[in-house]
């Protein structure tokens, strides 16, 4: 399992980020390249490379992750409007890196998706 993306240089300090939130667990930080005004990233500290990875023993994380990402949806004032959140699964999921996340994504009136 890679515990060298640049998810992981981000944790580490490596490369600089807007982190917005962090826990001993969960970092999230600013989407560099945003597809809504509110498009932050809430990523382990712990690596797991795509939500296939996930065990049962990392349950609580996940519900970590999610849970941070509504906190969050709140103090910037979009709980009430709505939101989405995505976890993007291996190539045909779109994910480009491969340190699972979770992407938080609102502050306007998305587009719908699917068929
Ligand atoms: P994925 O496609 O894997 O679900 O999402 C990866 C996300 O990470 C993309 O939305 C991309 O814009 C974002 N990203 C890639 N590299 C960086 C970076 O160096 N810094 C930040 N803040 N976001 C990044």
């Amino acid at each position: 399992m890679s515990d060298d993306t640049i998810f992981h240089k981000i944790i580490n300090r490596e490369i600089p980020a807007d982190i917005v939130y962090e826990s001993d667990s969960v970092i999230a930080f600013k989407d560099i390249a945003p597809m809504a005004p509110v498009h932050v990233l809430f990523v382990p500290k712990k690596s797991i490379a795509t939500l296939n990875d996930a065990k049962a023993e990392d349950a609580a994380l996940l519900g970590e992750l999610m849970l941070a990402a509504v906190e969050y949806a709140r103090r910037e004032g979009m709980a009430d409007n709505g939101y989405r959140v995505v976890m993007n699964c291996n190539a045909d999921g779109g994910q480009t890196v491969y340190q699972l996340h979770l992407h938080l994504l609102g502050g306007t009136r998305l587009a719908g998706f699917g068929a």
